[in-house]
């Protein structure tokens, strides 16, 4: 039906689609997977052989605060914001770690905290072996080529007076690369990320959406790093260009063996992209793991809440879907929290009958801790789900 003739509009109550199938489509909200093709490639190792990978990332205990200020002139400080409150995160050569929590639970934080390459005010992070807290200025500068940003939005990080051929060529200028090197690389850069060299000369203003972000993944490549860290990549884009976008970055590691630090709230593209995930609530890592240990056997009850918010593929399945609904908001960064931060919103742990297992989430804070011998799956719960059969598949 579909390639025989052209699709009508049709529907009912003033809401009409021309395409074949949107009778079916309305019943559900499909997912993105079924709308685009969303790239699957074999992940970068089998589980278990992590361990002879070399590590790019490995960050523990990372905290950062922010001073809470009153007042509109003279400011003064009247308390501390718990961005970031013990970040634990492990990346290696080839992967590509997804970081999830809501809006405000730390992941930008911990990204600056990340590029900043100096001490962290609290914990320890190593990129490509070596602890940002020992580098001397000129150690920091090598080290910042290596890894490299791109933003949620690309209208915001562009400059829009620059033609985009500048704006690819400026970190290579930064870096000192010869001028004969960078007038070849730009084009060769821009063919890369699937734009026309051509186009060098114009301004952001005059790309899409889709292509804007093509330019800075290439400015992002231009001084070869090794780390890509992307903060909501493809969220500012229409679900259409996601997949363009998304299917590049799959190109991209594989032809450069980069490693990516993923952050997106949008659930299925996690699945889809990364090999390992690491879930964020207030400012603490609560779960991580292999993407589909924690995805289909979440223990962390933060987890099986944020999945269960997911739509499934399939209609039976989804009228079946479960849902975990959280009661209330999170409690303000500003509180200094004492035991578990998501105790207030636990549904095990507002089941919990025992006074001294009450008091252990009240009193005593949960370390990430592994589950299945052997497994790569750990989760900062003292009650955590059972994992056999806890989850389900997305
Ligand atoms: P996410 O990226 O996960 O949405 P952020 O890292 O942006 O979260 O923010 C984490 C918390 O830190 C939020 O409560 C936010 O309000 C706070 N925060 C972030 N940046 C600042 C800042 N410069 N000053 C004060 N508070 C901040
Ligand atoms: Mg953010």
């Amino acid at each position: 039906r579909c390639s025989a003739a052209e699709p009508a509009l049709e529907g009912a109550d003033g809401h009409r689609s021309a395409c074949v199938r949107s009778a079916e489509l309305a019943e559900r909200r499909p997912a993105p997977a079924e709308v685009y093709p969303v790239p699957e490639l074999p992940a970068a190792v089998g589980p278990g052989d992590r361990a002879a990978l070399a590590p790019v990332l490995s960050v523990s205990g990372l905290g950062k605060t922010f001073p809470l200020l009153k007042g509109t002139v003279f400011k003064r400080k009247v308390g501390e914001v718990y961005a970031v409150d013990g970040v634990d995160l492990d990346l290696r050569e080839g992967e590509t770690l997804g970081l999830v929590g809501e809006s405000g639970s730390g992941k930008s934080t911990t990204l600056f905290e990340l590029l900043r390459l100096g001490a962290p005010e609290t914990g320890r992070i190593e990129l490509l072996g070596r602890d940002t807290a020992t580098l001397t200025r000129a150690e920091a500068h090598r080290l910042r080529a290596q890894v490299q940003i791109v933003f949620q939005d690309p209208m915001a990080s562009l400059d829009p007076r620059m033609p985009v051929g500048d704006i690819v060529a400026e970190p290579l200028l930064a870096q000192r690369t010869p001028r004969e090197e960078t007038a070849r690389r730009v084009p060769e850069l821009l063919r890369q990320v699937g734009l026309d060299p051509e186009h060098a000369d114009r301004y952001p203003h005059q790309f899409s959406g889709g292509q804007r972000q093509r330019v800075s993944i290439a400015r992002a490549l231009a001084v070869r790093p090794r780390l890509l860290v992307l903060d909501e990549p493809v969220s500012a884009l229409d679900v259409s260009i996601q997949a363009g976008v998304l299917n590049l970055l799959q190109t991209l590691k594989a032809e450069l063996g980069l490693s990516y630090l993923f952050v997106s709230h949008d659930l299925s593209v996690i699945r889809h992209l990364a090999d390992r995930v690491s879930v964020m609530y207030l400012g603490r890592t609560v779960e991580q793991g292999e993407v589909s240990a924690v995805f289909d056997r979440p223990r962390h009850p933060y987890t099986r809440a944020l999945l269960s918010a997911v739509p499934l593929p399939d209609p039976a399945a989804e009228r079946a879907r479960d849902r975990v609904l959280l009661a209330g908001d999170p409690p303000p960064p500003t509180e200094r929290r004492t035991g578990c931060v998501f105790r207030t919103r636990c549904p095990r742990y507002a089941g919990l009958t025992a006074p001294a297992d009450r008091a252990r989430c009240e009193q005593e804070r949960p370390a990430l801790v592994g589950g299945a011998q052997g497994a790569d799956h750990q989760a900062a719960c003292h009650h955590p789900e059972p994992t056999a059969g806890g989850g389900r598949a997305q």
